[in-house]
């Protein structure tokens, strides 16, 4: 409507080759927007300069005196992740006074020309829409990686939709509710599916970087995907029970077996040579459940401590 306000909020890291070609195609888009009296010419864009450490806060600077300050910013002490990010933005984008918000990639990779469909789902009357994405430009292994992260996240009770990305459009009511989580190990694709309101999926292409490459580590994807299921589940907790159970009640009937071949004075007796095999496996067992134990304690130190998400050094509005 003639009347929403919308943001546009863009995590950016070491991306001062990619954003002047993707600030120049979103402002297309969103002029386009404005023209038609799809949205108010109050909307902007909001940029989260993740502590970059090539040009991007120059580029970011210039661009916003270019854009008649409809371009704003902050920018990170030091590199705090792309969640933190995306939970930056949005949280100015509320203090600004956006009615809408959406995230999207600097180096859009998801169709900035679904935007247009996203208002209109929310002109609508839809509070949430999220991107999925219908294909993936990763390679095999990613691929594949994302797939089984889906697989078990799912089978772990948790809402969300496989290929969900952080292409999404939300409320101002949605931003409200987001305010008051304050969790400091973020997995903002888990939040919307069970906030309870009025969510449309609406799937998209994904292009290839245009410049670049992506600035995720296989490792941070690891880390990303173990917070996501230890913020959202706690079936592996329940998981870690029955194995427990299961590797007791096998002990015991081993234990069975070895007091029936001591009294019967067997010298054999079927399978039991298996019982190393029996002893490494239990062994391994164990390592991995105070693993996934240790999962959920650092992450309850981390929310105990209660950190700042993020610290800002710079700001431009
Ligand atoms: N990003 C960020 N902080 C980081 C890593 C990435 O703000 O520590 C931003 C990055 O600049 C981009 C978005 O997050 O806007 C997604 O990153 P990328 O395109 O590299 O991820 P991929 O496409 O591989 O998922
Ligand atoms: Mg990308």
């Amino acid at each position: 409507m003639q009347d929403t306000k919308l943001a546009i909020v863009i995590p950016c890291f070491n991306e001062a080759q990619m954003l002047p070609i993707s600030l120049q195609k979103l402002w297309v888009v969103l002029q386009k927007l404005i023209d038609e009296k799809h949205i108010s010419s109050e909307s902007f864009v909001f940029l989260v300069d993740d502590g970059s450490v090539d040009a991007t806060w120059d580029v970011i600077k210039k661009a916003h005196e270019e854009s008649g300050f409809k371009i704003k910013a902050v920018r990170f002490s030091r590199n705090f992740g792309n969640q933190p990010a995306i939970i930056a933005g949005l949280e100015n984008a509320y203090n600004l006074g956006a009615d809408a918000a959406i995230t999207i990639d600097a180096d859009l990779q998801q169709d900035e020309n679904k935007i247009v469909e996203f208002i209109q789902a929310y002109d609508e009357g839809y509070d949430i829409v999220c991107g999925i994405r219908k294909n993936r430009t990763d390679g095999f292994f990613k691929k594949a990686c994302a797939n089984m992260f889906y697989r078990v996240i799912n089978f772990l009770g948790v809402n969300i939709k496989p290929n969900h990305s952080e292409f999404r459009l939300v409320s101002r009511r949605t931003l409200e509710i987001l305010s008051k989580y304050k969790e400091t190990n973020l997995f903002i694709r888990g939040l919307f599916y069970d906030l309870g309101l009025k969510t449309k999926d609406i799937y998209f292409e994904v292009k290839e970087r245009e410049v670049g490459k992506s600035k995720f580590s296989f490792l941070s994807l690891l880390a990303l995907a173990a917070r996501g299921i230890v913020s959202f589940s706690v079936r592996p907790l329940r998981l870690v029970f029955f194995l427990g159970f299961g590797i007791s009640f096998v002990s015991v009937l081993l234990a069975i077996a070895c007091i029936v071949r001591l009294i019967f004075h067997l010298n054999y007796l079927p399978g039991l040579e298996l019982f190393e095999t029996w002893e490494t496996f239990a062994a391994g067992a164990q390592i991995l459940c105070i693993g996934i134990i240790g999962e959920y304690i650092g992450q309850i130190l981390m929310e105990v401590k209660g950190r700042p998400r993020y610290i800002t050094d710079e700001e431009l509005k």
